[in-house]
């Protein structure tokens, strides 16, 4: 029940309307019997600073920050941590007393699905295909197993470029290589992890993948085959790959183990992973028509 003293949450994006963080968020909140609301709030590019002001005027306590905000806000921010600072971007921001703080937990939740599965990563080449947001917590995610190598495969070799030297600046020591999409049927034999990070496949193009059968023909026997997507579940890409003996990962943990090491950081309180999972896994299933 809303009172007078329900404290709030929120996700910053424009547009907004799709995000699952809300129902996701307010399923915890029921189960912990906390006084909180996590509403979605569109914030357009250039009203971002004025939003901030707002938040900090009536007492937000904390928020998420997507699509087009999580590089946008870090000059906004008060501190970043430095696993933000080393992706480039912020998706949570909590408030403290001497100003907001931003963090990034999706390199967390991207960890969370391999924790369960042993892999000499010191040893083991991956491969990320694209270069964009998710890619760089990928690729942060990675230096923090201890890869050994990280191939980056984009479609603009130049921007993939980019991203490679943005990287050795970077306090996350990883060894990382840029390449054209035509890399990949060379690179897939010795990837003991391939992760599409690139929006091919996802409803409604639920027949699209970024690799042909024949190319993840080339996959290892027990090699991992990840997909940032959550929606179709599985993916044709994730399809193909668990054809050919691939161990399949798909999006959804990490949506939900990002937004439970957000919420723990708000409330300071064990969050319900179990019930955020459930929340979302139900939606999705009706959304496909199960
Ligand atoms: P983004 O910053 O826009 O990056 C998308 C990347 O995909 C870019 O490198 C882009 O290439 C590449 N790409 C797009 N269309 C392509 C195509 N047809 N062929 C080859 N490459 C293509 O987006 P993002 O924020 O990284 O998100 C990417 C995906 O990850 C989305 O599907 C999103 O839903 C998913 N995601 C999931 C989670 C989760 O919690 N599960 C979290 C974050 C993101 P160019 O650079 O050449 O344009």
């Amino acid at each position: 029940m809303i009172t007078g003293s329900t404290k709030l949450l929120g996700v910053i994006g424009y547009p907004v309307e799709h995000s699952l963080s809300p129902m996701m968020h307010n399923a915890a909140i029921a189960q912990m019997g906390i006084n909180y609301l996590y509403v979605p709030l569109p914030v357009k590019p250039e009203n971002l600073a004025d939003a901030m002001r707002g938040f900090e005027a009536i007492g937000l306590v904390g928020f998420n920050a997507t699509i087009p905000h999580k590089q946008a806000i870090i000059p906004l921010l008060t501190s970043v941590s430095d696993l933000a600072q080393a992706v480039g971007a912020v998706n949570t921001v909590c408030r403290t007393e001497q100003g907001w703080m931003g963090t990034n937990t999706d390199v967390q939740g991207f960890l969370a699905p391999l924790q369960g599965i042993t892999r000499d990563w010191a040893n083991a080449e991956v491969v990320v295909l694209g270069n964009g947001g998710a890619a760089r917590a990928v690729v942060a995610g990675c230096a923090q197993l201890g890869v050994g190598h990280v191939h980056v495969v984009g479609r603009q070799l130049e921007k993939v470029q980019a991203f490679q030297t943005s990287w050795h600046e970077s306090p996350l020591k990883v060894a990382i290589s840029a390449h054209g999409w035509n890399a990949i049927d060379a690179l897939l034999p010795n990837a003991s992890l391939i992760v599409n990070t690139t929006p091919i496949g996802m409803y409604p193009h639920g027949n699209a993948s970024p690799l042909s059968q024949h190319q993840l023909a080339k996959l290892s026997p027990g090699a991992i085959a990840y997909d940032l997507i959550y929606t179709p579940r599985p993916t044709q890409f994730l399809q193909d790959a668990q054809a050919v003996g691939a161990i399949a990962l798909d999006g959804l943990e990490m949506l939900v183990q990002q937004g439970a090491a957000a919420l723990e950081l708000w409330t300071q309180q064990p969050a319900p992973v179990n019930i955020m999972r459930a929340t979302l896994e139900q939606h999705l299933a009706q959304r496909m028509g199960h």
